[in-house]
């Protein structure tokens, strides 16, 4: 929600759907180191918020995400694939096959890609904690170098900021025509509320 958030709040959707569909999925792809839970507790706390979150692996891996995205467009094609199957749900229209107007450059996918990615890591160093949960930092430069960064600000499972994002996508559902302003609306929501957290209701 967070990067799709920001792209909308960009004016992306004025583009084109897909690099908006594109950023929300950059943002969240550094957990895809979650997946070492299959390997069992201890994998998942060595790996987990070191390899997919670190910049040096987090950068390139939402480079080859826009350039492949930017050529085959397997998003967007998912989407419109799951578009035909849910009754109801409005079918957006299918990639474009050249480079038209719908992607002005590898470049810009690129940049959104990355900074989209960036944004996790940022949500991910004023979010952590817990009541009965240790903050939990992240390995930013691993592999080479195994310290730890976590600016907690807001504590896991305070809901109010997914509360804010999905309220603001209902919103934008809404008032499809304000889009942006909504979008940026949501943003500034959220950032309040964290600079609420850090300055006036710290834990
Ligand atoms: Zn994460």
């Amino acid at each position: 929600m967070l990067g799709t958030t920001c792209a909308l709040a960009a004016g992306l959707h004025r583009r084109s759907w897909q690099i908006v569909a594109m950023a929300g999925v950059a943002s969240i792809l550094p957990d895809w180191d979650g997946l070492s839970i299959i390997f069992g507790a201890a994998a998942f706390d060595q790996l987990h918020r070191a390899v997919g979150h670190s910049v040096f692996v987090a950068t390139p891996v939402a480079i080859v995400l826009a350039a492949a995205e930017y050529r085959l467009q397997l998003l967007s094609r998912c989407g419109v694939l799951l578009g035909r199957r849910i009754e109801g749900m409005p079918v957006p229209l299918p990639p474009e096959d050249d480079s038209g107007s719908a992607r002005e450059g590898v470049l810009l996918w690129i940049v959104v890609a990355v900074l989209a990615t960036w944004s996790h890591l940022a949500a991910d160093l004023l979010f952590s904690g817990h009541a009965q949960l240790s903050d939990w930092g992240l390995k930013l430069f691993w592999p080479f170098s195994n310290s730890t960064y976590v600016f907690p600000a807001v504590r896991w499972g305070d809901a109010l900021p997914t509360v804010i994002l999905v309220v603001g996508m209902f919103a934008m559902l809404r008032w499809r025509s304000r889009v942006q302003g909504l979008a940026a609306l949501t943003l500034l929501a959220l950032v309040g509320y964290i600079a609420s957290r850090v300055f006036l209701l710290p834990y």
